[in-house]
């Protein structure tokens, strides 16, 4: 097993219940990826990564259960949005962006109604794979505060510029709006939990489970294969296997050497599989003001803060913003990030200054391990290479959360646990 990320964790346990013995290699010093609760003295304090739950993902409900008990509902209101510098509760919103959102959100349920699940299947609907999520929203806006208000939400839920994804790919994870219509459960059954204490501590639960080794500090450089077996080069050392799993991210799969050469169907579908640009950065405040101000914590802003919520997960008061896009990068690039967030807040919320006692950034963009923050399906994926990532290649397998029908969230990972077992067992 190559990444010891939740989709790692969970393939190696599943293959060693079927009796299979199993090592994961890690670059990293600690297991998680792209999930990570930062802690200090007093405990779990935020989410540096993946945070939110959806109601209808099954597998990363049962693992929270099994492991932690009851997920931890979301407070979801009252939440504000900022547009033209004018404040507005969420659920008194301006007449001419509910509307926009009605007509998107019509569309798009009707046009999802007609796709098949994998995104790949739906050949009919080739004309969507060309076109991208963002032309479809300007389609169907009639005003600038509806096609913000739209723009902001699906760019925090894909994790990028809308210009960058494509429209099939999206309409296929909109089916999952349409079957939480079909069971009387809206678009609040989003983002509406978390485990309760938190993803490093389930993570660290799954591996107190592993029989097998972890290794740290074991960045893959180069893959030899043959028909009987797999050899793995890392920095320091050589190792060979019957079957090897790779769970990098898409950009990390791009680095590595493989010999003799993947199929050009596979590395083309490596290299054209999208990697969302998001990153977050997150202050701790004196008192959570923002309760205060008459809110959660949950704002859309039109400002190059875009999205904050309250990421508090102990005693301190942690307010965390989720930037997406070209946005993200611009951030990455300033010098000091954090007291320019800051600054960015005391436009609206001059108390914050005050308040403010330290923060951080989490650069997912640049991290050497990620080069991203979680995949999506660009433009012409879809149809052109989505099944040929998910394939094997011999004795070697792919997983990840990027080789899912739930591509990019972290139920995806597990989901891909899942099918990459069954893959393995049945080789
Ligand atoms: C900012 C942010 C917000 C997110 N929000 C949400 C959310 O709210 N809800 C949700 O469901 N999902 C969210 N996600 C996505 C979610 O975190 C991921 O889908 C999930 O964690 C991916 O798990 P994985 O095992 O597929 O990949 P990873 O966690 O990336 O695991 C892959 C592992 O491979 C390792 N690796 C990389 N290169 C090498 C190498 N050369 N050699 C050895 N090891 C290597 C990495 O270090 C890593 O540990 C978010 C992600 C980010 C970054």
């Amino acid at each position: 097993m190559v990444g010891a990320g939740i989709s790692g964790l969970q393939t190696a346990l599943l293959l060693e219940a079927q009796g299979c013995q199993v090592t994961v290699f890690e670059a990293r010093d600690r297991i998680g990826g792209r999930l990570l609760t930062v802690s200090d003295d007093d405990g779990p304090s935020f989410e540096a990564g993946g945070e939110w739950l959806d109601s209808d993902q099954p597998l990363v409900h049962a693992l929270v259960n099994k492991y932690q008990g009851n997920l931890e509902e979301a407070v979801r209101e009252p939440a504000l949005a900022i547009f033209n510098g004018e404040i507005r509760r969420t659920d008194d919103l301006w007449p001419d962006l509910l509307a926009d959102e009605e007509t998107v959100e019509l569309m798009a349920r009707s046009m999802a109604r007609e796709l098949t699940m994998p995104a790949w299947t739906n050949t009919k609907f080739a004309k969507y794979d060309t076109l991208t999520l963002a032309t479809f929203i300007r389609q169907h806006c009639q005003s600038d505060r509806g096609y913000w208000w739209m723009t902001a939400n699906l760019r925090s839920d894909e994790g990028d510029d809308l210009s960058n994804i494509g429209l099939l790919g999206w309409l296929t994870g909109y089916i999952h709006y349409v079957d939480r219509e079909n069971l009387n459960r809206g678009e609040s059954e989003m983002s509406a939990y978390r485990a309760p204490m938190g993803f490093s501590n389930l993570l660290e639960s799954l591996r107190a489970d592993l029989k097998g080794e972890v290794v740290f500090d074991a960045p893959l450089q180069r893959v030899q294969h043959t028909a009987t077996g797999v050899t793995l080069h890392f920095e320091y050392k050589t190792e060979s296997f019957d079957a090897v799993v790779l769970t990098l991210p898409p950009r990390c799969l791009e680095r590595l050497v493989f010999e003799p050469a993947l199929d050009t169907p596979k590395r083309c579908a490596i290299e054209a599989c999208g990697m969302s640009r998001a990153i977050k950065i997150v202050w701790e405040f004196t008192k959570p003001w923002w309760k205060d101000r008459g809110f959660c914590g949950r704002l859309h802003v039109d400002s190059a803060l875009q999205q904050l919520w309250e990421g508090t997960r102990g005693s301190k008061p942690i307010l965390t913003a989720y930037i997406c896009g070209d946005r993200a990068v611009e951030w990455t690039n300033l010098g000091d990030p954090v007291n320019a967030g800051v600054y960015e807040l005391t436009k609206y919320f001059p108390e914050a200054k005050e308040l403010f006692v330290k923060g951080q950034i989490f650069d997912w963009i640049n991290d050497p391990y990620s080069l991203g923050a979680f995949s999506h399906y660009a433009p012409g994926y879809t149809l052109g290479h989505a099944k040929n990532m998910v394939a094997p290649h011999g004795r070697i397998h792919f997983a990840g959360e990027h080789t899912a029908n739930w591509v990019g969230f972290i139920e995806g990972a597990l989901e891909s646990a899942h099918r990459v077992t069954n893959e393995v067992l049945a080789c």
